[in-house]
């Protein structure tokens, strides 16, 4: 027989690294497959933000708020080097759709999610500090706050988070594409293409974090499991010259009204991002004319006069369920699917970055009945990441 393996996880973005880390923590044996490189996709273009994502007020998605300032927290603990707080700023003005008693009673709300620990406080920034605000449009202006969230390196933070997979014994094999995968009793036959061809090995459970490729994935299962109806939508973000001194910016498209982040990046800026409905291969998602255009247009009427000169530009995907409702108000929520035909087949549906760990000890707790009994070799809630 093949190699064998308790859990081999496809896809080595932020949740594949995750479950491998996880996985390996709670003691198991562990394969992760990732076709071209560790965060080649979504998980390195993304907003770069580990934050409870104050927008998810709006959605009444508090659990998900919770849990995402919780494990904030765990990362600036665990991870330091990767991960840091930042001042965000919120310009309201008059033509803004929301009034300042609103998001003074949405940080409110922000707060009492983060147990009101320092980092989730807020306050009403006085006129006298707006000219400081690092050339930020000031007519129209009616008041300024100021909130604290956090920032990273999310391909290098992926990266840390295999290496300590990696540490806990976990295996890899990049580039290796998984090509399929039949039921044989209680376990799984795995076949994937690496560097020296083919090869074969077998687990008891398979964890498919492929990410916009989580469906087709599934195709390649027999018997093959259900799916769940997704939607890919297209997320971009512009790098421009110039430098932000005081933090990131919080504000709403002149267009439409949909909330920007303007931040500073590896001393340029960052700007993103868009919702645009995307179809076809997830590996040729990029950047839109329009929404260049549409993110230069933001850049320059808050911050009129600075260069909008595009430098680079990248496109990730969401995968958000197939809904009638706006795109903006679709769960975040990671979902993980189990076909009950093919218990030992766990797909992870859509998510965030910042709550990577949390999900993957979710996948851990609910194939442990499973899996071999082992003895748990650490806690992925106490385990330092290196940059
Ligand atoms: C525009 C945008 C901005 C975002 N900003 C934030 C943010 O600021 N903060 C936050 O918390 N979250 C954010 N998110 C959400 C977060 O980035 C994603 O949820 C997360 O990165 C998805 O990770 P993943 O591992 O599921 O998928 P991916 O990162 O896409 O990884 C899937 C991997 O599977 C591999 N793969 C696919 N098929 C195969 C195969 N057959 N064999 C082997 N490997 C395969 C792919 O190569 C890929 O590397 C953002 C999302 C988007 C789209």
């Amino acid at each position: 027989m093949s190699k064998y393996y308790d859990i081999v996880v496809i896809g080595g973005g932020i949740h594949g690294v995750g479950v491998a880390q996880a996985g390996a923590a709670a003691g198991y044996e562990v394969l992760l497959l990732e076709q071209d490189d560790i965060a080649a996709a979504t998980s390195s273009r993304s907003s770069k933000l580990i934050h409870g994502g104050l927008r998810y007020l709006e959605s009444g998605q508090f659990s998900l708020i919770r849990e995402s300032l919780r494990e904030r927290e765990i990362l600036l603990r665990t991870a330091p080097g990767l991960v840091h707080l930042v001042p965000f700023y919120i310009p309201v003005y008059e033509t803004n759709s929301r009034r300042p008693w609103q998001i003074r009673t949405g940080l409110s709300l922000y707060a009492l999610l983060g147990n009101l620990r320092s980092a989730a406080r807020f306050r009403h920034l006085p006129r006298r500090q707006w000219d400081r605000l690092d050339g930020l449009r000031t007519d129209g202006l009616r008041a300024v706050y100021q909130y604290w969230d956090a920032q990273t390196d999310d391909g290098a933070l992926s990266k840390a988070v295999m290496r300590s997979a990696q540490d806990l014994g976990a295996e890899l094999e990049c580039p290796a594409r998984f090509v399929q995968a039949q039921s044989q009793d209680e376990l799984l036959e795995v076949s994937f293409s690496a560097e020296g061809g083919e090869q074969r090995c077998h687990c008891r459970v398979l964890v498919n974090a492929a990410g916009a490729w989580v469906n087709e994935v599934l195709e390649h299962l027999t018997p093959r499991p259900s799916q769940q109806a997704v939607e890919l939508v297209q997320g971009s973000h512009i790098l421009v010259p110039g430098e932000l001194k005081w933090g990131i910016y919080y504000v709403e498209s002149p267009r439409d009204r949909r909330a920007v982040l303007i931040m500073p990046w590896q001393d340029k800026l960052l700007v993103g991002t868009t919702e645009t409905p995307y179809a076809g291969d997830p590996a040729a998602a990029k950047p839109l004319p329009q929404e260049i255009d549409y993110l230069k247009e933001t850049l320059q009427h808050y911050f009129p006069g600075r260069e909008a000169e595009v430098l680079d530009s990248y496109a990730g995907l969401r995968v958000l369920p197939q809904g009638q409702s706006a795109v903006f108000h679709r769960p975040r929520e990671t979902l993980l699917h189990r076909d009950p035909r093919s218990a030992n087949v766990i797909s992870v549906y859509g998510g965030k970055l910042t709550a990577y760990r949390a999900t993957a000890l979710k996948v851990i707790k609910l194939i442990r009945p499973l899996l071999p009994a082992r003895g748990a070799i650490a806690d992925t809630a106490c385990l330092p990441l290196r940059v």
